[in-house]
Order: structure tokens, then sequence, then C-alpha cells
């Protein structure tokens, strides 16, 4: 099933992204978590790619295996970056061969531990260029999502270049896009009214990362520039060492973004489970009754 295609039916769509395991028990963990996150019916799960191409064999297992063990629509995603174009088409031409037919489409990053890294010659500078190769060499065979970033990337010096780099990866023909993490709703609102008054109109889902590691969330969202509430940090802050308060802070935090989310009519909810089930399905559990419309069309 292609992404895209869903996307313009009338469904709600609910993702969940994983990522590839680093060794055989992971691998079993991950499969537990899908196995029950399965039964939510996503209209999608997708799996990350390590940057520089390090997971290259393990995200294609991982996808495969989804592909071949379940009825879930799987999405790889893939990063340009550290990847010559011959190698980006090998990558594509072996998902389509096992019936693939969704990618996220992404530049990656510069490892920050290797000063001295450059990139292949004549490797893609940014993730437009990818979605370009791949429309050029696979026409319509593949739908492609595209990252957004609604509090801007933090290259970008503001909103307005986000927007306009944004809309180039759109005319580049990408069919929808999944936002990065954020915890105040507002900045998706006023990004996706900039991005529509920009003629973007393909579907912007938003990521919903469920807090229920406080110190890692604070890493993470400070590299990718999300900003966390004054408000929900200093409630975190007084309970910092009850990882289970914590939790419950969090995934309260997060049914309350996704409610609003709802009645604002987003499109759909794109979940970072780090390959874990509980808070999604605590979340889940808690909206489900709130979603506009089942996360797949009928038969
Ligand atoms: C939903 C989602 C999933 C992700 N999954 C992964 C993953 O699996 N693996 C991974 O390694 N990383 C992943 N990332 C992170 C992503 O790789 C990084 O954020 C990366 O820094 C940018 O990737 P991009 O595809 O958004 O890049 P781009 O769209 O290329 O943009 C990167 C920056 O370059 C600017 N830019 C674009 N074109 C131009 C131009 N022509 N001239 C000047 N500036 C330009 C943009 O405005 C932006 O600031 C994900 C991010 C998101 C939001």
């Amino acid at each position: 099933m292609k992404i895209g295609e869903l996307l313009k039916r009338d469904i709600f769509s609910i993702s969940f992204e994983f990522f590839p395991p680093k060794d055989e028990k992971g691998e079993r963990q991950l499969f537990e978590t899908i196995k029950k996150l399965e039964k939510l019916k996503p209209t999608f799960v997708s799996v990350t790619y390590g940057a520089g191409g390090s997971t290259r064999d393990r995200t294609r297992n991982v996808v495969k295996r989804i592909h071949e063990e379940t009825d879930l629509t799987v999405m790889a995603h893939l990063t340009c970056i550290a990847h010559t174009k011959e190698e980006l088409i090998e990558i594509l031409q072996d998902y389509k061969n096992i019936g693939i037919e969704n990618i996220l489409a992404l530049r990656g990053d510069v490892p920050r531990d290797k000063p001295d890294w450059r990139p292949p010659e004549g490797a893609c500078k940014y993730a437009k260029e990818l979605v370009l190769l791949i429309r050029e060499n696979f026409g319509a065979y593949f739908s492609v999502g595209v990252a957004s970033y609604p509090e801007g990337h933090p290259e970008s010096p503001n909103l307005e270049w986000e927007v306009k780099y944004f809309k180039e990866k759109v005319e580049a023909g990408a069919d929808f896009s999944i936002t990065q993490m954020f915890f105040v709703n507002d900045y998706y609102y006023e990004f996706v009214e900039l991005c529509q008054k920009a003629g973007i109109n393909i579907p912007i889902i938003p990521g919903i990362m469920p807090i229920t590691n406080f110190k890692q969330i604070k890493k993470f969202a400070a590299l990718c520039g999300a900003t966390i509430p004054q408000s929900l940090i200093e409630k975190m802050e007084k309970v910092e060492d009850k990882p289970e308060e914590i939790k419950k802070i969090g995934i309260e935090f997060a049914i309350n973004q996704c409610l609003d989310l709802i009645e604002h009519g987003v499109p759909g909810l794109h979940f970072y489970t780090l390959n874990k089930s509980d808070a999604t399905l605590r979340i889940y559990e808690a909206i489900k009754d709130a979603l506009p419309r089942p996360s797949l069309p009928a038969l």
C-alpha cells in the first residue's frame, strides 16, 4: 500500500516509528512491540536509517521482516548524505524487489564525532536531490515522504528559509511529510499555516514523542531544536528521580497534545515509539474515541 494513496482516502493516519535494533535480543523485543501495536491497526509503520548508512542492512532486514511477517504497511527511512547515487539506486532497487513501496527521503547528518568525514564524490547534498533521484529512476513506484520542522531545522536561519526549502522537496515529488517532534502545538499550527500560504498542500503529519525518560528527551530536544515548555520542565524536574512519575507526566502531556492536535484537524499522528509499546498504547487508549475517522480505508 502506498502511504500517499492511503492519505488521499478519507482516513486519519496513525503511524509508529521504530529503529533497527543492534542485536537479536533487541530484535526480539522490537517484534514483541510490533505485535502489540499491530492490534491498533496503524496506517503504516516506519524504520529509521542509521546516520552514515550505519544500519543499511539492519534497516533493510527489519523492513523486510515487517513486510513479510505482518499485515502492516511499512516505510523505510533512507538518508542520502553518505551514499553515492549508485548506492542509493541499488538500495532503492532492492526495496522495490522485495515489494517495499514507501520511502522517507532524508538527508541525514554529518557524523559529529568524525571531524574529517567527507561525503563521497557526487553524493546528494540535500534531501530534495534524493526525492528527485527516486522520481527520475523509479517514477511513481514509491510513495515518498520527507521531514519537516515546525520550529525550523537547526541549520535554517528562519522559518521562511525552512518553508522555501521544504517546498522544493514537495515540488521534487514528495507525497507527504512527517514533522520533527515538538511539544508546543502552536509551533506546528503556525508552520502549517506558513506552508499553506506558500502553496504546500501535502499532508504534514505531526511527530509525537512521548516523554518517558526526561534526561534523554532533554538531550534529543536540544539537538533538534524542539522547545520543551518551561511548565513541563519544572513539573518533571520535581520528580526527576522517579521514572514512573516522569512517565506518567509525559504520557498525560502527550495525550493532551494529541487531543488538541485532533481537534485542530491534523491529518494523522506519527508516534516515535523508541521500540517500546507501553506509552504509545496508553496514549492511544486515551485518544481513540476522539479519532475522527478510521486509520485504514474500508475494504
Ligand atoms: C520524521 C523524521 C525522520 C527522520 N529519520 C531519520 C533517520 O531515519 N535517520 C537519520 O539519520 N536521520 C533522520 N532524521 C533526521 C534528519 O536526517 C536530520 O534532521 C537532517 O539534519 C536533515 O534531514 P532533511 O531530510 O530534513 O534535510 P534537508 O531537507 O536536506 O534539509 C536540511 C537543511 O538544509 C536546508 N536546505 C535544503 N535545501 C537547501 C539548499 N538548496 N540550499 C541551502 N540550504 C538548503 C534546509 O532548510 C535544512 O535547514 C529524521 C528527521 C525527521 C523529522
